[in-house]
C-alpha cells in the first residue's frame, strides 16, 4: 500500500501522507497494539501528543514494526501551558518516541494568553531550525490567529489540525487554508458524523464500502489529511482500506452539502 498512498507536500518540501493514525485515548498495551496493528495494516503516519501520554508506546511500536524511521511520518504536539519550556518539551517527546526528530510538531491549541501566541511560534520555528522537527504547525487555530503568526514572523504554519467532518464541512475555511499554503488536517472524522446518514449509506453502497470508509475517502479526495483512531483491529484495517475507490465530483458535492446549515 505504501506506494499508492496519496501525500500532500508541506511548505518545507516534505511529503505528508493524507491518511494517518489517531492515537488519542489509546494508551498502554492497547495503544502499543493499536499502533503496531496500524503500521502492519499500511498506515505510514502516526499522530500523537505530549498530552496523550502515549509517545513511548508509539515509539516502541514504530521500532517493533521493523519499518525504517524515514518511512513513517510522526506528529506530536506541544501543550501550550508549557510556554517557556518548549525546548525541554520536545526533547522529552523525542526521548519518549525514541527518535532524533519528529516530522511535524504542532502547538496543540492556542495559548490562553494571546500575547504568548507569537513567542510560542518563534520557539517552534527555533526547534525546527535546530533540527528537532522537520516541520512545525498549529492545531485548533482560527484563520486570524494563523495570520497573526505569519505577519509577525513571515513563516506560515505547515499544517493546522482542526476538527473536521462532513457535517462540519466549511468551504470558506478550506479555501482560507489553501490561500495561505497551510495544509488542512482534520481530526475526529467520526465523532461528529452520523454513519447511518442516508447520503453516506447510498454512496457507500455504490462503491461496496462502508460509510466510515466514504467519510475518510471524502477527506482524501479533498486533499485534507485525516487521522482516524481505533483500537479495534478490524476497524484499524478497514479505515486504511480506502485507496481502492474514489468519489465522483457529484458524490463529493453531496457529502459537502451535509455541512450546510
Ligand atoms: P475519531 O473520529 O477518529 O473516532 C474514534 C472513535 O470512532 C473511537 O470510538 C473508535 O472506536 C470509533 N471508530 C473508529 N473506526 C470506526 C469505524 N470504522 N466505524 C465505527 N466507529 C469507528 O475520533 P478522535 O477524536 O480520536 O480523532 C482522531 C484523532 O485525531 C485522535 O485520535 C487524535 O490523534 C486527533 N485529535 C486531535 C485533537 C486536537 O486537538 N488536535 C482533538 C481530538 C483528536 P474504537 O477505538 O473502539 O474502535
Amino acid at each position: 500500500m505504501d506506494h499508492e498512498q496519496p501525500t500532500v507536500v508541506l511548505p518545507g518540501g516534505d511529503r505528508m501522507p493524507l491518511l494517518g493514525f489517531g492515537t488519542w485515548q489509546a494508551t498502554g498495551r492497547a495503544g502499543y497494539d493499536a499502533v503496531l496493528t496500524a503500521l502492519d495494516a499500511g498506515y505510514r503516519h502516526v499522530d500523537t501528543a505530549t498530552m496523550y501520554g502515549n509517545e513511548e508506546e508509539c515509539g516502541r511500536a514504530l521500532r517493533d514494526s521493523g519499518l525504517r524511521r524515514e518511512d513513517v511520518f510522526v506528529t506530536t504536539k506541544l501543550p501550550p501551558e508549557r510556554v517557556g519550556r518548549e525546548r525541554a518539551t520536545i526533547e522529552e517527546s523525542l526521548a519518549a518516541l525514541g527518535v532524533d526528530r519528529v516530522d511535524l510538531w504542532l502547538v496543540h491549541w492556542p495559548p490562553a494568553d494571546p500575547a504568548q501566541s507569537v513567542p510560542v511560534w518563534r520557539e517552534m520555528l527555533a526547534a525546527r531550525d535546530a533540527g528537532l522537527a522537520r516541520a512545525v504547525g498549529v492545531s485548533n487555530y482560527a484563520t486570524a490567529q494563523i495570520d497573526e503568526l505569519i505577519q509577525a514572523t513571515g513563516e506560515r504554519p505547515a499544517v493546522n489540525q482542526i476538527r473536521w467532518s462532513p457535517s462540519l464541512y466549511d468551504r470558506r475555511s478550506h479555501e482560507e487554508h489553501r490561500d495561505r499554503g497551510v495544509v488542512l488536517e482534520g481530526y475526529s472524522p467520526f465523532k461528529s458524523t452520523d454513519l447511518a446518514d442516508p447520503v453516506l449509506a447510498r454512496i457507500a453502497a455504490a462503491h461496496d464500502v462502508s460509510p466510515a470508509q466514504v467519510v475518510l475517502r471524502w477527506h482524501v479526495d479533498h486533499g485534507i489529511v485525516v487521522i482516524p483512531k481505533s483500537v479495534t483491529p478490524e476497524r484499524i484495517r478497514a479505515n486504511a482500506d480506502i485507496f481502492g475507490f474514489s468519489l465522483t465530483a457529484e458524490e463529493l458535492r453531496d457529502i459537502d452539502a451535509l455541512g450546510s446549515p
